[in-house]
């Protein structure tokens, strides 16, 4: 409990930071990219200066979607919730990364019920969180290949998924501190991945649980209600 309050405060602090920072750089960001786009349009395909305007574009954006992860963790988050099928999110969320997996020489399976899991939820952020997962399991896995399992299950008025990996694992000590914004033990790494996972996870009012053992493997147990 106290490391759950710990956690709240930690986040609370850092939300109103981000509030506030998020504004200040929103607004002069959107100045930038409207005049690089200006720019783009004044050169042709053959010019360089294009190529250059569009990279400024990009790295636009790149700052933009910063500012949402960091906003993200400002709680409390509010959902935009509606009814949605979770298998179709799924899947589309493995789509997503099967390229990569696929390079790393990674398999991915999905596990799910024959009829349809329906669910109300927020399916931008579940799918956040569910991209989240998958790549730090693919990270886990990257010296070695392996497993990425999904699996959706539907027990009565929930929704349970699970993802697990056959990477790298954690030890005790970094388990215990995963979900805290900024701990990583990735040289570039934010540290805020899982802290976003679980700040979704808890507003829709679910839980998630971790099981890793280090060299065997990681297992993400999430579990939300169907709502109605
Ligand atoms: P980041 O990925 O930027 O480090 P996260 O919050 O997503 O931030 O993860 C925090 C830390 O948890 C990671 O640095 C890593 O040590 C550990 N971790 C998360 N997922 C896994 C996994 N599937 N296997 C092994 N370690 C993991």
């Amino acid at each position: 409990l106290e490391k759950e309050l710990r956690h709240k405060e930690k986040l609370a602090a850092i939300g109103d930071m981000a509030a506030g920072v998020a504004h200040e750089i929103r607004n002069p960001l959107s100045s930038i990219k409207g005049i690089a786009t200006y720019f783009r349009g004044l050169f042709d395909e053959s010019h360089d200066a294009r190529e250059t305007a569009g990279v400024m574009i990009d790295e636009v954006d790149r700052l933009n979607r910063a500012v949402t992860e960091l906003l993200t963790i400002a709680g409390p988050t509010r959902l935009v919730t509606a009814r949605h099928n979770v298998g179709d999110l799924v899947e589309r969320a493995v789509r997503l990364v099967e390229a990569e997996a696929d390079s790393l020489g990674v398999t991915v399976t999905v596990e799910a019920p024959e009829t349809p899991v329906m669910g109300i939820l927020d399916a931008d952020r579940l799918t956040q969180s569910l991209l989240n997962l998958f790549l730090n399991a693919l990270q886990a896995m990257k010296e070695t290949g392996g497993r990425l399992a999904v699996t959706l299950e539907q027990p009565p008025g929930m929704i349970r998924l699970s993802v697990a990996d056959t990477g790298c694992g954690m030890d005790a000590a970094t388990l215990s501190s995963i979900f805290d914004p900024y701990f990583t033990t990735k040289a570039d790494g934010t540290g805020l991945g899982l802290a976003i996972v679980h700040n979704i996870i808890e507003a829709h009012g679910g839980t998630i649980e971790v099981n890793s053992r280090p060299d065997q493997g990681t297992r993400f147990d999430i579990g939300l209600p169907q709502g109605d």
